[in-house]
């Protein structure tokens, strides 16, 4: 082979919430099963065992959340936490004081450039609070990021947004994002721009899409995502990746799922604790499958410093 690629990096990203139910609403009364029981006891567990450095994205309500914030602080292991916005609630213009319930309604970038951007400094300062340092890798609730979104970040120290899903165009009423042409691998995002590169500056926020492989006939990818594919369909993703990329350098490979997903019917996936164990499982032999390739794992903000040198 005459791949010039010296280094498989990945990095899982995981939207860390409160419990939803099987129809992808936010339980009620809120529960929170996902952080005190999954994270340190289901999902950090098994990324120990491989050597996997998971990001952990966090939600408004997860850290307004005495005991949530007292499980993450203690979790033992290798692992960054970042943050996860669900625009409608945080302030200003908030939208719910109880999320027992509900659905995450809007995209962030669906709110003017000064409100969207007071709502990421007021998540930030959560975080703040919460860990006593300010975080540095971010995901956009629904995905739904824009370029806006980039510069706000940018504005507030974070370093790796993950926000973009290629070959996805994604709606709601207010607003639109569409992805279906952004590049598969992480770049530095041109100026005002989301999904299309520009050349490399220390200032930039690198844009690290989530991993998917596009599929003949078929209107969406698939996701190099536990539950979504197969062990045997988690490596045709890496191995389409690295074919593809083969004039890179580095090859990035991000997993995405939710908290939620390890918790027997908190999501719309497992519902048994069967189902969790086949989820945690394939999660597992995916990773191990990609450590036995030669890839290395690492948490999201470290990309930043890998494709600085890369690019
Ligand atoms: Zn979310």
């Amino acid at each position: 082979m005459n791949s010039k690629t010296q280094k498989i990096k990945v990095t899982v990203s995981i939207d860390t919430e409160c419990d939803h139910d099987p129809n992808w609403v936010r339980a009620n009364p809120i529960t929170f099963e996902s952080i005190t029981e999954g994270v340190p006891n289901r999902l950090q567990t098994a990324f120990d065992s491989v050597g996997a450095v998971p990001t952990y994205l966090l939600t408004v309500e997860v850290m307004e959340n005495k005991a949530c914030v007292d499980a993450l602080r203690s979790l033992k292991g290798e692992y960054e936490f970042g943050t996860h916005l669900h625009a409608a609630f945080i302030e200003p213009q908030k939208k719910f004081d109880d999320y027992a319930g509900v659905d995450s309604p809007d995209f962030q970038c669906s709110y003017p450039e000064d409100i969207e951007y007071q709502k990421l400094a007021n998540l930030t300062d959560l975080f703040e609070q919460s860990f006593g340092y300010k975080p540095t890798s971010f995901r956009a609730g629904r995905y739904g990021a824009n370029a806006i979104s980039l510069n706000n970040l940018q504005k507030l120290g974070y370093k790796v947004d993950t926000s973009v899903t290629p070959y996805i165009r994604w709606s709601e009423p207010n607003a639109t994002v569409d992805f279906r042409k952004a590049p598969e691998q992480p770049y530095f995002p041109a100026k005002d721009e989301i999904i299309i590169p520009g050349n490399y500056s220390h200032q930039r926020i690198l844009e690290v899409p989530v991993t998917v492989k596009p599929r003949l006939l078929r209107r969406t990818p698939i996701w190099f995502r536990p539950w979504f594919a197969s062990v045997d369909q988690m490596k045709d993703i890496v191995q389409y990746q690295l074919r593809k990329h083969a004039d890179k350098e580095v090859v990035n490979i991000n997993m995405m799922f939710h908290s939620m997903e390890v918790i027997e019917k908190a999501s719309p996936y497992p519902q048994t604790k069967a189902d969790v164990q086949k989820f945690i499982d394939n999660m597992v032999a995916g990773l191990e499958w990609c450590k036995q390739e030669g890839a290395e794992f690492c948490g999201l903000s470290a990309l930043h410093e890998t494709y600085q040198h890369a690019s």
